[in-house]
This record gives structure tokens, C-alpha cells and sequence, in this order.
């Protein structure tokens, strides 16, 4: 980033507050434009010469299919969720840009990005001691496991061996970069693995195998029951739905976690794509999903498959 740049967040005002300060200081001019409202984003970008875009991944693989023709973006960085590489490839080639991923926690306010090599994001490690434990246990695991933080500056609030609840893989050999602070790789949250038919599945696996399909354009995993069986369905917006595709995506599906998904072609833009998309929707779940406070009254929780039972 340079005093050049004329940067978008579209993110939340929380969020973006946290990257406006340190853009400011370098001379950028920020314009928080927060989530959503596609066709206004879109304008912006084009009337002020937008140089670098901050935001969701999932939103702004929507927001490039609204952008016609070349724009002044160069660079993006993709915050709020989870970047899979295919994501990223396709990201770049729609866009034609430099993607930077960031990993980021609420409870840490701080966020790290990846470098030009894109090989993991960098930790400050002069300020933030990283560690991974077991999920279990708690125990010290080498350099693969849920991510634990400890701020060594902060004042005020400082956190020690802060759970994050993020599986990651940690890097600590020397950058191509030539920096030489640990890297971290993230591998999934925990409790986002499902069965499904008795086969562990994890959400980021299945969406990284779709956007790796390259003529489907957005899609949604729905996990149901029918009598005692689990069915997976996935529901599919492609540019040239065909049996071929189709059968395509039965098998990459399959060979990602080993279940066949009955595949339903949907019309262009019937999926909801504003702000962050949701991938994968369990409704077992959702059908036993009463928190301990809903459960007073009897309410279910549509929607929510975290909540606990
Ligand atoms: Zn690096």
C-alpha cells in the first residue's frame, strides 16, 4: 500500500475503523463504504479510481461480476471469511489482481496479512506470542492446531492465551519476503466439521472444491433427513448448466468427501449473494437447534447450526 492508493472498505464500520487509521497515517485516502448495496460499490470504484479493495471474498467474487470492463483496481484484500485458493485464483483472473488474504480475530483486534509470496499471513511477532494447542485438551501441538494468542504490549485489555477457536498451521522458517516472523495457514474452525452418511465433511474443503469448477458462477450445500437418511444437496448457479457439469461435480464432490450430492442447476442470481454468502446450511441441525434461553420457551432457532444442544 502507498500514499498513492485510494483505498475501499467495504466492510462493516467496526472492522473498517481498524484498517482506516493506519491507511490514513500513510497518506491513503480511505473511503468506508461498508457492506452490501452492490450497484452504489460498484460506482464508487469507478467514480473515485479506486486502487485497492477491502472486503469479503465471497461478496466481491459477486461485486467483480457487476464491474464491466477494465477498472483501476489493482490490488484487493480479502478479510471477514475464510480465502480458499480457488477462490483466490478466481478472484485474480475475474479481476485481474493482486489478492492479499488477511487472517483476522474480533477479540484480538488485530488483523495479519499475507505478503507478495502469498505463503501465509505474517504475525507481528513482536507483539503477539502465537502458540497452537489440541481443541481437546489443551495441550501444546507443533505448529498445528487451534490457534492461541498472548499480546505482549497491550495495555488495558490484554489477553493471555487467547483461544481463537481457529484450526491453523503455523510456518516458521524464513519468508521469500526475508521476513522471518511465524506464518499462519488457516485449516477451518472448530465444530465446522459435519458427518454426513457417517463421512466427516469439512464446509471449506467443499467450497474450495467448487470454486475450483470453473463454469459455476455460486453455489449452496443443503444437508437434510429424509426418514434416517442424510441427503446432500447441492444447489448450483452455473453459466452453461449440462449433464456433463453435472456429472462433474458429483465426482469432485464425492472424491473431496466421499458423498455423492444430488446437484439442482438454479437460475443466475437466485442464490443471495449480498454481503457474505452461506455455503452450507444444515437443517438436521437446525430442526434440534434450541438454545439453553429458547428452550425456556420452546422457541427453535432457525438457522443456526452453532448453537449448542
Ligand atoms: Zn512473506
Amino acid at each position: 500500500m502507498e500514499s498513492k492508493d485510494r483505498v475501499q472498505l467495504i466492510v462493516a464500520p467496526a472492522m473498517g475503523l481498524l484498517f482506516e487509521n493506519p491507511l490514513h497515517r500513510l497518506g491513503a485516502m480511505t473511503i468506508l463504504s461498508g457492506p452490501g448495496n452492490t450497484v452504489a460499490q460498484a460506482q464508487l470504484i469507478r467514480d473515485l479510481g479506486v486502487s485497492c479493495v477491502f472486503g469479503v471474498p465471497s461478496y466481491l467474487l459477486h461485486l467483480v461480476e457487476k464491474l464491466e470492463g477494465e477498472t483501476s483496481v489493482k490490488k484487493v484484500v480479502t478479510l471477514g471469511e475464510n480465502l480458499t485458493e480457488s477462490m483466490r485464483r478466481r478472484l485474480e483472473r475475474m479481476w485481474n489482481v493482486e489478492v492479499y488474504n488477511d487472517y483476522g480475530s474480533t477479540g484480538l483486534c488485530a488483523g495479519f496479512l499475507d505478503c507478495r509470496e502469498h505463503c501465509g499471513c505474517h504475525v507481528f511477532s513482536d507483539n503477539f506470542l502465537v502458540e497452537t494447542v489440541d481443541p481437546k485438551t489443551g495441550e501444546p501441538t507443533d505448529d498445528k492446531g487451534e490457534l492461541v494468542f498472548t499480546t505482549l504490549y497491550r495495555e488495558g485489555s490484554p489477553l493471555v492465551r487467547y483461544r481463537t477457536g481457529d484450526i491453523v498451521r503455523v510456518e516458521r522458517d524464513r519468508c521469500g519476503c526475508g521476513r522471518t516472523s511465524p506464518r499462519l495457514f488457516f485449516e477451518g474452525r472448530i465444530g465446522d466439521m459435519v458427518k454426513i452418511k457417517g463421512s466427516a465433511v469439512y464446509p471449506t474443503t467443499l467450497k474450495d472444491t467448487m470454486f475450483s469448477i470453473e463454469p459455476v458462477s455460486n453455489f449452496q450445500f443443503v444437508v437434510s433427513r429424509e426418514g434416517s437418511l442424510d441427503v446432500l444437496l447441492v444447489r448450483v448457479e452455473a453459466n452453461r448448466p449440462s449433464e456433463a457439469l453435472r456429472a462433474e461435480i458429483e465426482e469432485r464432490v464425492k472424491a473431496a468427501c466421499n458423498v455423492t450430492p444430488t446437484v439442482e442447476f438454479v437460475p443466475p442470481g437466485s442464490l443471495s449473494r449480498e454481503r457474505k454468502t452461506r455455503y452450507f446450511v444444515d437443517l438436521r441441525q437446525d430442526a434440534y437447534a434450541i438454545c439453553p434461553r429458547a428452550r425456556m420457551y420452546g422457541n427453535f432457532v432457525p438457522g443456526s447450526r452453532r448453537t449448542p444442544s
